[in-house]
């Protein structure tokens, strides 16, 4: 495509990498300078720039401000895809690459004149509201107003505001339920080719994985009997249509909603691609038949957002809220996390800004607000009502099912893909965490926000003003309540745990425990991250704390309850003023206090098991929670051993047929599946049921498009040697290097060795916990560029779907250990007498670690690369994580380097000299 001719924009403009730093002037001169020179030039005069956050970083000047191209490009270019680098905003505007790093500021330059000219062109798509935001971004002084304003014509009628633009959402009629259907295997074979499409190979381990998957939708023999199906399938066999057909041809001929749920954002984008196979975008009556649903603290709440443009936000925020303003007026659905809105602009606004205008706190007042009507989160529980096929996530499905408000929306047909991750996300779900951060979020709710704090966030008795005025019972138990609610942490409750001077009863108990838990702490206070002790043994002060707490919150809980009986009864006689929208508001207030009042009854049967027997069937602990030596939680955390069990009685038993499926569902051990095991974590046994169970393999050639480099020469613990190795392997790869740690420190320890002597190579490494990039974001930065590295943790492990060349080497810093929690150690016990005993219990986790890292690496057929992990010491008995015939070499980091930079090429029958895993 030749590329239209752009004039550069007469301002200067900046680029730091770690390679160096450049500055070009207004004249179009561009020379290298030092980082020192490029702070005084910025603060001399508004440069442009890109991603000012990540230039601060680079320079070491977190002051750093000025005229940030994402910026523009976010007002410009509302809910439109950019990966914010160089190389991204030339594609995204359709200019040339810069082929180097000294070229960028002429880029920055040629890119803000683009966007210019795209707001000055009559066919500017997002014409509609930009000179109105504009004026208000004039009057906050956004840098960019000034030079947008000659380009943005005033309109010549008055535009109308967001809110009255956005559509509403329509009431549609209850679904009647699903009809009992039967699906037979020729048809969902049938529906899978036409899915697959014509032409396409017949791959026999989908068709199977199909006919599989069919039988969860079959009419349920028993009461509380649901069908289960666990189902391996290993990477390639092309898994998710084979559940979609069935699935889609359930939904057609039943009527009925099927929920697919997902762990990571990246399958259900995945998903929403590969379900436009089954179904329309939009049904002939304009109903989406496809809905993404997500928890309700993901979406845009635009009553925070109004608030927020009248005053509720100042500075920098104020500015971000009229971005997201923008974005609103755009977005497909006002998923703000992970949906349209680009992950990265909060990140340049620094503050939790994106979070503010979410509904983290519950505390909508549904039909009370204004926008109800249009509200996305309302929207999004509306549509997937009628939804044939709904995308959600585990968290999700499991809350849903757990507390949902709508017994009739609740799922009945799931298909859990990434299965190998519903342990996890029912641990966290069913666990219950009494901390400062939890009872001050639980304060503001009931009482509303502290003096001195903007905005609209009111407390219970505003929300519900009109119920006490015509109910006296109801008044006074939301009076009895917010008294009551003063006895929770306020703001300020860290200092004065800290100065040993608490306030009230549920401060002095987390006084408390942070005095046991340092007490008890043998792990060294300078490793600055979290500490946790058992509740076992606790002294005497300790358990007189709980007692008295406890009792403090059953006197918050006592009038919730009352209030919520009342809310009952106006609903079921209900007054005159009660019309439709009000009755669906006292229904949302009854809904939040049942949450509230089922989370004081856990912490409350958290604190009474204190200084008593222990529970087995629950692991207490006390715990500080601190990030590089600073605190920022404490208190009180239970969770169950089984997590399944309260997930087989709340998700499993009221669903008719549920699948759990994914490429490493089992453990591989030595002697193969561990199919016992994962029918037992899937929670099955707990209703008595004996779930079918099938796997597919991997058609994918491991043998000859991998091989796992274990390097033997790299001592533990010597960082420098460690730094030192990855940056030879990212070198010797040209980049492409995806390297997983286990400790956030050691990360960034290796990533400020080595950052600049690769950016000097050309070759740009990036990380998590160091760059100010959201890790989404950093994925899409990664996968953009195949020069480029990426460091991270676990849910790079866990979530990276990055096919082609941009990933070609996994490298692991170290054989993935379980950390020794409490947590960890309870369980380790609790597997003491199942096979392969606790030992056992952590190879699994082991080899569940290394099975997902090494599926990072090979996503397609064509695919090919090293696995490389630096471990003198690595058992062999984790080796049956890796797919069988896939080579694996012990060498020397020098060895291991000659491999890389040969590359992995396909050798018909695999004739080449590699280690066996039986030799390994
Ligand atoms: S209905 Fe609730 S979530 Fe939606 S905009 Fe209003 S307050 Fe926010």
């Amino acid at each position: 495509m030749t590329e239209p001719a752009v004039e550069p924009l007469a301002l200067p403009a900046i680029h730091a990498s770690h390679g160096g730093t450049w500055l070009r002037d207004a004249n179009g001169e561009t020379r290298g300078c030092s980082k020192g020179e490029a702070v005084m030039a910025a603060a001399d005069t508004p440069l442009l720039l890109l991603n000012a956050p990540l230039v601060a970083n680079r320079l070491g000047y977190p002051d750093l401000s000025g005229l940030d191209l994402l910026e523009l490009f976010a007002f410009v270019r509302p809910a439109r895809f950019c990966v914010p680098t160089p190389k991204g905003l030339a594609e995204a505007l359709d200019l040339t690459v810069p082929g180097s790093d000294d070229a960028v500021p002429l880029l920055l330059q040629r890119a803000a004149a683009r966007l210019l000219e795209i707001c000055a062109s009559g066919d500017w798509a997002e014409r509609e509201g930009a000179w109105s935001s504009l004026q208000s971004l004039t009057r906050l002084r956004w840098p960019w107003a000034q030079v947008l304003g000659p380009h943005i014509k005033k309109p010549e009628r008055a535009e109308k505001w967001l809110f009255s633009r956005l559509p509403e959402w329509e009431e549609a009629p209850e679904r009647a339920q699903p009809q009992q259907v039967a699906l037979d295997e020729l048809a969902i074979e049938g529906k899978l080719e036409r899915l697959t499409g014509e032409g396409a190979e017949k791959r026999e381990g989908q068709r199977l994985f199909a006919r599989g998957a069919g039988g969860v939708f079959a009419p349920r023999a028993q009461d509380r009997r649901p069908h289960v199906l666990l189902a391996q399938a290993g990477t390639g066999i092309g898994k998710t249509l084979g559940y979609l057909a069935p699935a889609s041809l359930w939904a057609e001929r039943s009527g009925g909603t099927v929920w697919v749920s997902t762990y990571t954002k990246n399958l259900q984008r995945q998903l929403r691609k590969e379900s436009s196979r089954a179904w329309p975008e939009r049904r002939a009556d304009g109903s989406r038949p496809v809905v993404v649903r997500k928890g309700r603290e993901n979406y845009l709440c635009l009553l925070n957002l109004e608030d927020a443009l009248q005053g509720g936000f100042a500075g920098r925020p104020a500015i971000l809220a009229q971005l997201v303003a923008r974005w609103a007026a755009y977005s497909q659905d006002g998923d703000m996390i992970g949906g349209d809105l680009p992950g990265w602009l909060g990140t340049l606004f620094r503050k939790r800004g994106i979070a503010a205008l979410t509904d983290q706190r519950g505390e909508c007042v549904y039909a009370g607000c204004p926008h109800y009507r249009k509200c996305f989160i309302e929207r999004s529980a509306r549509a997937s009502a009628q939804a044939d096929l709904v995308i959600a996530n585990h968290a999700l499905v499991m809350v849903n099912a757990a507390r949902g408000r709508d017994h009739a929306q609740r799922p009945t047909r799931i298909v859990f893909d990434e299965g190998h991750h519903v342990f996890d996300a029912a641990d966290s779900t069913f666990s219950a965490a009494l901390t400062g951060q939890e009872s001050i979020e639980l304060r503001r709710w009931i009482v509303g926000p502290e003096r001195g704090n903007r905005g609209r966030r009111r407390g219970l008795a505003a929300r519900l003003a009109d119920v006490a005025s015509y109910d006296d019972a109801g008044g006074e138990a939301v009076e009895a309540a917010v008294a009551a609610a003063q006895d929770l942490p306020s703001e300020g409750w860290l200092g004065r745990l800290a100065e040993g001077a608490p306030l009230g009863p549920v401060e002095a108990l987390l006084a408390q425990v942070r005095a046991t838990t340092y007490a008890r702490d043998e792990s060294g206070q300078e490793a600055g991250y979290g500490i946790e002790t058992e509740t076992a043994s606790l002294p005497g002060e300790l358990v007189e704390a709980a007692g008295t707490a406890a009792q403090a919150l059953a006197a918050i809980r006592t009038p919730l309850m009352k209030l919520a009986g009342r809310l009952e009864a106006i609903i079921a006689d209900a007054p005159d003023w009660l019309d439709g929208q009000g009755r669906a508001r006292i229904e949302g207030a009854r809904h939040s206090l049942a949450w509230r009042i089922d989370l004081l009854a856990a912490w409350e049967a958290l604190l009474s098991r204190l200084g008593g027997p222990a529970d087995p069937d629950f692991v207490d602990w006390l715990a500080v929670d601190r990030n590089d030596a600073r605190e920022f939680d404490v208190g009180l955390h239970r969770h169950w051993v089984d997590p399944m069990k309260p997930f087989a009685r709340t998700v499993l038993e009221p669903a008719h047929g549920v699948m759990l499926t994914s490429a490493t569902l089992t453990d591989r051990g030595e002697d193969g599946p561990d199919w016992p095991h994962a029918v037992a974590r899937s929670g099955a046994p707990h209703l008595e049921i004996a779930p079918r169970t099938s796997q597919s393999d991997s058609p994918f050639d491991y043998a000859n498009r991998a091989e796992v480099l274990i390097v033997t020469d790299i001592r533990r613990g010597d960082i420098a040697g460690l730094a030192g190795a990855y940056a030879r392997l990212i070198e010797a790869s040209d980049g492409g290097v995806l390297g997983l740690f286990t400790a956030i420190r050691r990360m960034r320890a290796v990533h400020g060795r080595i950052a600049d002597r690769l950016a000097r190579a050309g070759l740009p490494l990036y990380a998590q916990h160091v760059d100010p990039i959201d890790t989404g974001t950093l994925t899409d930065i990664f996968r953009d560029d195949p020069r480029a590295s990426l460091l991270g943790t676990d849910a790079l492990r866990d979530g990276v779907d990055v096919p082609g060349r941009s990933l070609r080497c996994v490298v692991m810093a170290s054989v993935p250990w379980p950390r020794p929690t409490i947590l960890h150690r309870a369980r380790r016990a609790a597997a003491a007498d199942e096979p392969g005993g606790a030992k056992g219990h952590d190879d699994r986790i082991i080899r569940a670690r290394l099975a997902q890292a090494f599926g990072r690496l090979i996503r397609t057929r064509e695919d090919a690369g090293h696995f490389v992990v630096l471990s003198s010491a690595f058992p062999s008995r984790f080796l049956s994580a890796f797919p069988d015939g896939t080579p694996v070499l012990r060498l020397t980091l020098a060895e291991a380097l000659q491999r890389v930079a040969q590359g992995v090429h396909a050798v018909p029958g695999g004739e080449t000299a590699k280690e066996s895993k039986e030799s390994a």
